[in-house]
């Protein structure tokens, strides 16, 4: 399995600042091979991006995404603009969009499907609250989302990442321990196992929480982290760089 190192920049970064970053962060990076690396920047600056990452191995990704192909969603952003500037990868169900913007499965499940169909390719992140966690709830928590945002695309796995973000660690400086990881991981990996009836083998399991360039080595260690989805140290293209090495050295 081709590990994966994405990076969600989240609402930060102007047209200009994305160039600057790709200008020092691609030279970097283009003689690795056997590791995905993927940038979501906010929408303003995914054409810009598009036509920089055109001939580099580096993959764009965008942070959300409308389930329609067009229609009446003010502010919203369809599947069918994200592929003409050859989006590859969507961030979808992110905490903050659940938790902020108030997004529930059935919407998340939604939008996972239309991004199967228009072969972009989705990564469902998936986590618990610190009061879920202390009160027990973490793997029924995680099995709920998953089996939710899959349900229907079950046979796709192999189109799909997940990633495991606990809200406790994301943005906050808290990471989850390799053994915490560890945990809902292997849990993650049996279930998927299951749901897709073994069709799971390419599907990327990242952890993603406060994930930076002194943590990465110890939590990619663990037998079923396959990757990261980084926030805040992806902001500094020396830092993300940094961590993708540590995921090669594995
Ligand atoms: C994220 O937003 O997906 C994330 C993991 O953020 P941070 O790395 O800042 O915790």
């Amino acid at each position: 399995m081709t590990y994966l190192v994405a990076a969600n920049w989240k609402m930060n970064k102007t047209v200009g600042e994305t160039l600057e970053y790709l200008e020092i962060f691609l030279p970097s990076v283009e003689d690795l091979t056997n590791i995905d690396i993927m940038i979501a920047p906010p929408f303003t600056a995914l054409a810009s991006a598009s036509l920089k990452l055109e001939k580099s191995n580096v993959k764009l990704g965008a942070q959300n995404m409308h389930f329609a192909e067009k229609g009446a969603f003010t502010g919203e952003i369809s599947p069918v603009m994200l592929t003409e500037l050859d989006v590859n990868y969507v961030i979808l169900g992110h905490s903050e969009r659940r938790h902020i913007f108030g997004e529930k499965d059935k919407l998340i499940n939604q939008k996972m499907i239309s991004a199967v169909e228009h072969g972009i390719r989705p990564i469902l992140c998936v986590g618990e609250t610190l009061e879920e966690r202390e009160l027990g709830k973490t793997l029924n928590v995680v099995e709920n989302q998953i089996r939710s945002g899959l349900a229907g695309i079950e046979k796709d796995l192999v189109y799909i990442d997940i990633a495991y973000e606990p809200v406790w660690a994301i943005g906050t400086g808290k990471t989850a321990t390799p053994e915490q990881a560890q945990e809902v991981h292997r849990f993650i990996r049996s279930l998927i196992n299951e749901i897709s009836k073994g069709n799971d083998e390419k599907t990327r399991i990242l952890y993603g929480g406060s994930v930076n360039e002194t943590n990465a080595r110890n939590l990619i260690k663990e037998d079923n982290i396959d990757g990261f989805l980084v926030g805040t140290a992806s902001l500094d293209p020396k830092k993300f760089y940094k961590i993708v090495t540590e995921v090669m050295e594995v």
